[in-house]
């Protein structure tokens, strides 16, 4: 086969699969935001049918011949169509290398440990789920087997989410973590709380709203290329640079929650919207990695959204919206208030200080399942004591303890790290962004736009072409260090709470 002809055959099955794929997205936002209760069933079959045949594109002997051949051709490739070569042969590799009976068993295995979970979580019966949790990890040592026999297996699935952080990686780094928050946040315990009580007064959902469209105004997001839904959970999902939706959720009695929301989902959809022009319809046009993706969204939340200079910057409108919940209250007040650190037992609940502990615990144990130094059966006692030695609270229960995330039912091991991550991406990130703009003062005055452009330059635009340590690299001149993450915490912290 020629090259120039394998090139074409190949870039050909990916824009068919692109369409494929933006077809069945559409769906996917269509059954979470707008379509009726019993349009799921209709939406399940047509959804079938297109995934069958959008599968069967890519697994077959011919594409996989294509995808060998250019793998042996790299060096001739130019950068983007050698990455989305990669990619491909990385996507299609369980299919090739794991045995078809078992991959089908443990489809069944997840399907059903899902359902299963649901059930124990509404009880709190870990009993329930442990014997189908047992399953899943078993099988997917032996996946991580057949696809790289050479590697460790739970270094496997941690690569799958976010290649070159693997155990002897994610040890420094949660070392780091630990040492410097465990402390720090036993010595918060100590401190008088903040009064945050009114964030939680009645803030009318109709104007809630409207403060979420001037926040994506502020953000510099062009709601010609992107808009906001509402569902129970909020997420991004981007068709292209000319599509992204972000959703949101209003609780009247938390006025905080849908205001972060709006600005972390606004933060993915940032990134998605400054890809590079030339990777529109190419599999490498989301962000680099989910930790890539995650430091976006909580750099916006988090050390954007929760500044002084940003709540300073948007105080007039809150309280132009809210008159008579914020009479009285300050932007320090209120600044005070988002920033509130308190140990909890919930992961998704948790604020900026104690979100990587709740990581940590899971990276641990996770860790012990796959190398056999744990069982299934001894993972409830073990998540309660490491609630208990690093964040000092007591699990009441299972649904408020291990049962809690829905990642393991479905098999999803080796994801969390990237949560945390995320964080320590941004705040290295934004360490070197200082040493060439004045952030605090570019905020002060409401000019994001500087902001953006910097991040479009350095990492937007690249899409999935650079991995994310190659990203760190490009931003920062230097290697990932948590140093710049710890730093940041106790450095905020601290004055927060006056240590
Ligand atoms: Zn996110």
């Amino acid at each position: 086969m020629e090259l120039n002809e394998a090139i074409a055959k190949f870039k050909a099955t990916n824009k068919l699969l692109h369409a494929y794929n933006h077809a069945m997205g559409v769906m996917y936002y269509d059954i979470e935001t707008a379509a009726p209760k019993n349009a799921a069933a209709g939406f399940g079959e047509t959804l079938g049918t297109l995934s069958e045949v959008a599968y069967k594109l890519s697994v077959n002997e011919e594409n996989f011949a294509l995808v060998d051949f250019l793998t042996e051709h790299a060096l001739e490739l130019d950068e983007i169509t050698r990455r989305e070569v990669e990619e491909t042969a990385k996507e299609i590799r369980q299919a090739r290398r794991v045995p078809v009976d078992e991959y089908v068993e443990c489809r069944k295995i997840q399907a059903t440990a899902s359902a299963v979970w649901h059930d124990a979580k509404v009880k709190s019966d870990y009993a329930m789920f442990e014997p189908h949790l047992a399953k899943l990890v078993e099988y997917l040592r032996r996946f991580a087997g057949y696809m790289a026999p050479e590697k460790d297996a739970y270094d496997f699935w941690l690569e799958e989410h976010e290649e070159g952080f693997t155990t002897d990686v994610l040890d420094v780094y949660f070392a780091k973590v630990k040492e410097a928050l465990v402390p720090l946040i036993h010595a918060i315990a100590k401190r008088p709380q903040i009064d945050d009580s009114f964030l939680q007064k009645a803030y009318p959902i109709e104007k809630q709203r409207e403060f979420s469209h001037y926040l994506m105004e502020v953000m510099g997001i062009n709601g010609d290329d992107c808009t906001l839904g509402e569902t129970e959970h909020p997420f991004t999902t981007g068709f292209s640079k000319h599509d992204v939706r972000i959703t949101t959720h209003y609780h009247e009695n938390m006025l905080a929650s849908n205001m972060y929301s709006v600005i972390h989902e606004g933060g993915h959809a940032t990134y998605e919207l400054n890809t590079a022009d030339e990777l529109i319809s190419s599999p490498l046009a989301g962000g680099a990695s989910c930790g890539m993706h995650e430091s976006q969204s909580r750099f916006y939340e988090n050390i954007i959204g929760r500044s002084l200079e940003f709540i300073k910057l948007v105080f007039p409108k809150l309280t132009e919206l809210f008159p008579e919940q914020l009479a009285g209250v300050t932007p320090e007040m209120f600044y005070l208030a988002v920033n509130k650190a308190e140990p909890s037992l919930i992961r998704t609940e948790a604020d900026e200080l104690t979100y990587s502990l709740h990581v940590l615990i899971r990276y641990e144990l996770e860790k012990r399942l796959f190398n056999g130094t744990l069982s299934t059966k001894e993972l409830p006692s073990e998540w309660n004591r490491l609630y208990k030695e690093y964040l000092g609270v007591d699990v009441p229960d299972d649904k408020h303890g291990v049962l809690q995330d829905s990642h393991w039912s479905g098999g999803m091991f080796g994801y969390f790290p990237s949560y945390s991550l995320g964080s320590a991406y941004g705040a290295q990130i934004v360490a070197h962004m200082r040493k060439e703009m004045d952030i605090d003062g570019l905020v002060s005055k409401g000019n994001l736009k500087a902001i953006v452009d910097w991040l479009t330059e350095h990492i937007y635009k690249y899409g999935m072409v650079k991995k994310p340590k190659e990203l760190i690299r490009i931003c920062c001149g230097e290697d990932f260090d948590a140093r710049y993450y710890t730093e940041y915490l106790i450095e905020k912290f601290s004055n927060i709470y006056g240590l």
